[in-house]
């Protein structure tokens, strides 16, 4: 916090808190300055579930990476998840007709229709990356990094929902050209493709990481943590009344609704069942 700043001013940034701070300016503040309780939601909890099987499986030797094994794993998975905090919060059950596990055995079984998991050669998964762009540190978590049959690095990213229609797909790769220069970063050469592949309906979206397109995004993110700097220091975080909000658990602290933000910090872990950050 810099000397008068109301909120301290983050020093980190990854491409979803970015996206967070562009969705709603207000919810960005509650969840990540004020680290107030951001309760599990099924989809994100699928994701990680299916994030989780398909990390195991990778991490198998390429003969191994099976249908059976990805049973075997979604098994083991299942097993495990009543020791998740966001398995008990979210009401689940073990019972494996239930909608959420038949879903997540969907998704894995389609996945086994997009590519075929004993050709990839993963050089990393879930991997952590960051580097500095200055006054803060640019972080993310790259699902997979594999090497093509040139010996190229791929970014590979899973995502449970449907592919989007064309017009939209450069909005999903925001994210993955900031990996693209995290990874030149830190591997020392860019990859050679950015590769997405949607489980939900079995499509893949797949681009080459363009030096204009990267620097493009470079320069996004340092304007958003410009404004994101303003919004700390002045303690003014906007609002962006739409959809969203039917999905907002901070509604009753948000002014658009009649609430009092000030009051969240206090009321937030109370109403939402869950501790601050
Ligand atoms: S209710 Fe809407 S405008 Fe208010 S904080 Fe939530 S997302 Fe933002």
């Amino acid at each position: 916090m810099t000397s008068g700043s109301p909120f301290p001013i983050p020093l980190t940034l990854s491409p979803s808190r970015i996206g967070s701070f562009e969705s709603c300016p207000l919810k960005f503040r509650f969840v990540n300055i004020e680290k107030l309780p951001d309760p599990p939601t099924i989809d994100k909890y699928k994701g990680t579930i299916v994030h989780r099987i398909l990390e195991l499986l990778l991490k198998e030797d390429s003969t191994e990476r099976t249908v059976e094994m990805a049973r075997h794993l979604f098994d083991a998975v299942q097993y495990g998840a009543p020791n998740d905090e966001d398995f008990a919060y979210l009401e689940l059950t073990s019972d494996v007709d239930h909608p959420f596990w038949i879903d997540v055995r969907k998704l894995v079984d389609t996945y086994f229709t997009m590519e075929d998991p004993t050709t990839v050669r993963p050089e990393a998964m879930e991997m952590r990356v960051e580097h500095s762009m200055g006054e803060f540190k640019l972080t993310g978590i790259i699902d997979r990094l594999e090497r093509d049959n040139d010996g190229n690095f791929v970014i590979v990213d899973y995502k449970t929902g449907k592919s989007p229609s064309p017009n939209f797909v450069d909005d999903k790769m925001k994210a993955m050209l900031l990996y693209a220069w995290l990874c030149k970063q830190e591997k020392g050469s860019s990859p050679a493709a950015l590769r997405l592949l949607f489980l939900k309906d079995g499509k893949a979206v797949e681009t080459r990481p363009l030096e204009n397109k990267v620097n493009f995004q470079l320069q996004r993110v340092k304007a958003i943590y410009g404004a994101i700097k303003r919004s700390c220091e002045t303690g003014q975080f906007g609002t962006k009344k739409g959809p969203l909000c039917n999905y907002c658990d901070y509604r009753q602290w948000c002014p658009e609704f009649g609430g009092n933000p000030s009051r969240a910090a206090v009321e937030a872990p109370v109403v939402l069942g869950l501790k601050s950050r």
